[in-house]
């Protein structure tokens, strides 16, 4: 039976390890839980943050309110054909452990987005995204509760007006609902996508032709544990901005400074990506109060040992401000800060 807890500290449940206290704690295993919280307590009037593996948050104070630790479980088959299969998962199910189940199965559509940290619940909340796809290419439809009035509300696709990294849940709806389940469709017959980054080349080097979804997850799972700080030894939240996307008439003079600056065409500009133009401006690898920009991928800021949020924030800043003076480009929080 779930315990309404005073004073708990945050440290375990953040993946960047800043220790913090919450006022009031909850873990949620269904759905009920929540709603029988809600409408017993007078908790629901202190500010509540939902919380899932805590790897896109960033707390600079203590949580004065009460955190939904979220714990739904459930992976099921809402629907299948002879090509395609729609899951429903329980918004607290671990987002590799769906990963690794759709590999085992053979069904395709998850494998590139393998190894990102956090629950099912949060990928809607960025869209997460990595080696070429994002959660909107396999999405079907999310079930949430609004924290204020308790009533169930489905989102579609397009309810949900995922972005580059952004949703409704970043805008209009933040902080509104607690996401209880998702539906994702996967294929039978998947069309794999090896375009992006370092995949081919990898699979090359392993000798792999012709590879399965279980390769090809597989790669991506070697290339990132190969690159990115594993939270567990240094605490990070992976990508601390977001790319930026630039308009042509801003561009093309960057380019003439800057000839071998990486960049890549979308609908809605030009992106540059961010680890470049911070590790131009001589961020790469440096640390300052025990925190740190990250030696083998400067989009990432790191806790060495024991930085206050403040500490990491005041960072950020300081290379938010470097990045504009000199490329005239405003970076973009990616991680959510509290
Ligand atoms: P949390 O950090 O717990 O929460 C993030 C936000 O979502 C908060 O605002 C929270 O309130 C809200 N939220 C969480 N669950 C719910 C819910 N059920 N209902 C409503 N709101 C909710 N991201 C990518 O997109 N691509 C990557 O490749 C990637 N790589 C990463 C690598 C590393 C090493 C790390 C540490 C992070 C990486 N991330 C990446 C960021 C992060 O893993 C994702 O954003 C992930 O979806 C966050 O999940 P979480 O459960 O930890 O969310
Ligand atoms: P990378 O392969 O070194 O590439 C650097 C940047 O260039 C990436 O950010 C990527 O943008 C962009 N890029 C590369 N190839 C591209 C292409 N063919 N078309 C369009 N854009 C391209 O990146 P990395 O740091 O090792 O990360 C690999 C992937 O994992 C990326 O997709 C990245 O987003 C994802 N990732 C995300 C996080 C996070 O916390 N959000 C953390 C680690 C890794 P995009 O970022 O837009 O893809």
């Amino acid at each position: 039976m779930p315990r309404l807890q005073q004073g708990v500290s945050l440290k375990p449940y953040n993946t960047f390890g800043i220790d913090v206290t919450s006022d009031w704690w909850y873990e949620i295993g269904k759905e009920a839980d929540l709603l029988q919280l809600l409408s017993d307590n007078p908790v629901p009037r202190l500010p509540i943050l939902v919380l899932g593996g805590g790897s896109n948050i960033l707390f600079t104070q203590d949580f004065e309110g009460l955190v939904l630790k979220n714990n739904i479980p459930g992976i099921d088959v809402q629907e299948e054909g002879e090509d395609h299969v729609v899951l429903r998962v329980g918004s607290g199910v671990i987002w590799h452990d769906l990963v690794e189940f759709s590999l085992e199965k053979g069904w395709g559509g998850l494998e590139n987005l393998s190894l990102i940290p956090g629950t099912v619940g949060a990928a809607p909340i960025q869209n997460i995204g990595a080696y070429g796809a994002e959660l909107k290419d396999i999405f079907v439809s999310l079930e949430a509760i609004h924290l204020g009035t308790l009533s169930k509300q489905s989102f579609s696709l397009s309810d949900c007006r995922f972005g580059y990294r952004d949703s409704v849940f970043k805008r209009e709806a933040k902080g509104k609902f607690m996401i209880t389940n998702v539906s994702l469709r996967l294929s039978k017959n998947p069309v794999l996508n090896l375009s992006y980054g370092a995949i081919k080349q990898e699979l090359e080097k392993l000798g792999i032709t012709t590879p399965s979804v279980m390769d090809v997850g597989h790669t991506v799972m070697a290339i990132r544990n190969s690159k990115l700080p594993n939270p567990k030894q240094i605490g990070n939240a992976g990508s601390f901005f977001k790319n930026p996307v630039i308009p042509e008439t801003a561009f093309s003079p960057l380019l003439s400074a800057y000839p071998q600056m990486p960049h890549f065409i979308q609908e809605d500009g030009i992106k540059i990506p961010a680890g470049w133009l911070i590790e131009t401006a001589g961020w790469k690898g440096k640390s300052f109060n025990n925190c740190g920009v990250y030696p083998k991928q400067a989009l990432v800021l790191v806790n060495y040992d024991g930085a206050s949020g403040k500490d990491i924030i005041h960072l950020a800043h300081a290379i938010q401000e470097s990045v504009f003076s000199i490329f005239g480009i405003t970076l973009e929080l990616e991680v959510n800060i509290h």
